[in-house]
């Protein structure tokens, strides 16, 4: 069995976007920057984007965290976004969800300009992904850490079926999305399974690779999948745990102890999915740099 070490290469990811940072740097004298904003003080926001930051500055990126408070109103934050928009300086823009109540996110969404949407939120670049521009559109970190993982550990897609439990926006769609593009590391037949699904098991239990993405921790046992699966685990949930310090503990939406005895392969939560969220999202906005300057790696 296969353990999927997404940090270890989350981590070969960053180094490489590193080198490429300096090679560009000593060629056009610039970096990339990613601002982050980040509207009130969510605890669980200010962790991610605290990560996103210093993950930035490890590669030598620029960073800038934007902090608003709660009771900003959504024409000012969208009148923030505009001026983010023009400094040539900013390659990528990131507002942090969830947002207050009084914002409305899709209008927040509209307002960043595709060419900076590095969370591939925007409809232009979600169209885009549905069409299979890949080159041309940023895609939602998440399922795109998730192919890249699949292609680093040499896993065989094409042909394959991919079952996706969960069809949110930023996870499960775009997620199936890729995976039945006609291009290589992708190319798989798709089912996507959710709340509405009658019997899940009966069609997690055909997945030769499985994405598990439905926000329920350890949903997924041993019996509804197939032996020598690939299963790919991106639930993040905080359960109750005693033996902790914190009292807390953080599993997937796959029981890893059972699944991971009859699975060929299968990433760990922690450690899996969720660090290569943030190199993706580096990715592009380093990919955002070089359309910016024509630049190609030397
Ligand atoms: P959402 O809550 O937005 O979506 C969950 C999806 O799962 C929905 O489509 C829902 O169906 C479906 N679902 C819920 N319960 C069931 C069920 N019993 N059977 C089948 N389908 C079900 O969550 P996200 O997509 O944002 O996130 C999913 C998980 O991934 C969460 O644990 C989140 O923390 C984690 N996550 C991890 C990231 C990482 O970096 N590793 C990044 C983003 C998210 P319906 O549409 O019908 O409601």
């Amino acid at each position: 069995m296969l353990l999927i070490d997404g940090k270890a290469i989350a981590e070969q990811i960053k180094s490489e976007l590193k080198t490429k940072v300096e090679d560009y740097k000593r060629r056009v004298g610039k970096v990339a920057g990613l601002s982050v904003i980040i509207v009130g003080d969510n605890p669980a926001s200010q962790v991610y984007v605290r990560n996103k930051a210093k993950s930035c500055v490890e590669i030598g990126m620029r960073s800038e965290v934007i902090e608003l408070p709660a009771s900003v109103s959504q024409a000012d934050l969208i009148e923030k976004i505009g001026e983010l928009n023009r400094n040539p300086d900013v390659h990528g823009i990131l507002v942090q969800q969830p947002l207050p109540k009084h914002i409305d996110e899709f209008a927040v969404t509209l307002a960043i300009a595709p060419e900076k949407d590095v969370d591939g939120f925007h409809p232009e670049n979600v169209g885009k992904l549905c069409i299979g521009r890949l080159d041309d559109c940023f895609v939602s970190c998440t399922p795109f850490g998730v192919v890249e993982l699949l292609k680093r550990c040499e896993i065989e897609t094409e042909g394959k079926h991919c079952v996706v439990v969960g069809r949110s926006n930023i996870v499960g769609k775009p997620m199936a999305n890729l995976m039945m593009q006609k291009l290589k590391g992708m190319n798989a037949t798709v089912t996507v399974c959710h709340s509405a699904t009658p019997n899940v098991a009966e069609f997690t239990r055909q997945a030769d690779i499985l994405v598990a993405a439905m926000g329920k921790a350890r949903f997924i046992t041993a019996e509804m999948v197939k032996p020598g699966a690939v299963v790919i685990d991106v639930g993040i949930n905080q359960i109750d745990d005693p033996t902790k310090k914190t009292g807390k503990r953080l599993v997937g939406d796959v029981d890893f102890d059972g699944v991971s005895k009859i699975a060929s392969a299968i990433t760990p939560v922690p450690g899996g999915v969720g660090p290569m969220t943030i190199a993706m999202l580096l990715a592009n906005a380093m990919k955002s740099f070089e359309r910016h300057h024509g630049l190609k790696p030397s």
